[in-house]
């Protein structure tokens, strides 16, 4: 597994291969869990090199404590990396993605990125597309693999590719669960064992949501609202259903499999998000 810390030492590596390979990329921020080894393996199969960045790209934290407390394990990290056989690694410091003072750019997704983490994380997507622009630039991958965990964050990077007119695939791979339901999340390792018991909770309102999608949008949204109530060190941020084409709230449903309900909450301090398609 080759090791690059500048986007120049990978572009010189890539550059041998010419046209000759197909590159899969997949983006994250570290602290690797096995929703993210999934992406590699994803990756491993569709593509000849698979290509894994680690970087906490400080323009999507708009909340500094957020920034200061993500994890970092980075040579567990590249030990987890060799054993699925991802062919390269790039960790970049900060300064080989932006110049001194650089910001996030500003970007027109349109409804996508309105509602949800859009409303409650301003200038999280900016700062999310501003990273992977450059990355895709770098590395202009066959294949971009991310996660449905990140659900609006996938077809914000959907609409991003074609505003950039590149040819890269965007690929969105099934989210990994705890044995619990309770969505792997490097955010995880700061809940205690009794936290992620109680965690399991946001999986099982969005599977109650599945079992009784006859019940409609508002009984379920005030389901999702009573169970959290009911808890002492978890507060629900938001639960909302959308339709997938726009990320807009929905009050009846879409057709089959074109909606999603997302759930944010915070559990002793921890912000823990997921979602099902419905
Ligand atoms: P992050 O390091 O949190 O920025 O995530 C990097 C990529 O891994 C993103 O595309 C995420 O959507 C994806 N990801 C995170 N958690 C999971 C999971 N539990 N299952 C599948 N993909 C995930």
């Amino acid at each position: 597994m080759f090791i690059f810390k500048s986007k120049k030492e990978l572009q010189k590596h890539l550059s041998a291969f010419g046209n000759k390979k197909t590159i899969g990329f997949v983006p994250t921020m570290g602290a690797l869990h096995q929703g993210h080894l999934h992406l590699i393996e994803q990756s491993n199969l569709k593509c000849d090199i698979s290509i894994c960045s680690i970087f906490v790209n400080p323009t999507q934290f708009n909340n500094p404590n957020d920034l200061a407390n993500y994890p970092n394990t980075l040579t567990i990290d590249l030990e987890k990396l060799e054993k699925v056989k991802c062919d390269i690694v790039y960790n970049p410091p900060v300064n080989d993605l932006y110049t001194q003072g650089e910001t996030a750019k500003s970007y027109d997704f349109g409804s996508l990125a309105t509602a949800m983490e859009g409303e409650f994380r301003p200038g999280h997507f900016n700062g999310m597309a501003t990273v992977i622009e450059k990355l895709l630039n770098i590395i202009n991958p066959t294949i971009a693999f991310f996660g449905q965990k990140d659900l609006q964050q996938l077809y914000i990077v959907k609409d991003l590719v074609k505003q950039m007119q590149s040819a890269t695939v965007i690929e969105g791979v099934q989210t990994v669960r705890e044995e619990s339901g309770l969505a792997k999340s490097s955010r995880n390792k700061l809940l205690s064992e009794s936290a992620k018991k109680e965690a399991r909770l946001i999986y099982n309102c969005l599977n109650y949501c599945q079992k009784n999608k006859e019940k409609g949008v508002d009984k379920l949204k005030f389901h999702i609202q009573q169970q959290f109530l009911k808890q002492k060190n978890f507060t629900l941020e938001y639960a909302e259903f959308v339709a997938l084409k726009t990320m807009l709230p929905i009050k009846d449903w879409e057709e089959e499999n074109e909606n999603a309900v997302s759930i944010s909450a915070y559990h002793s301090g921890v912000r823990l998000i997921d979602n099902i398609i419905l």
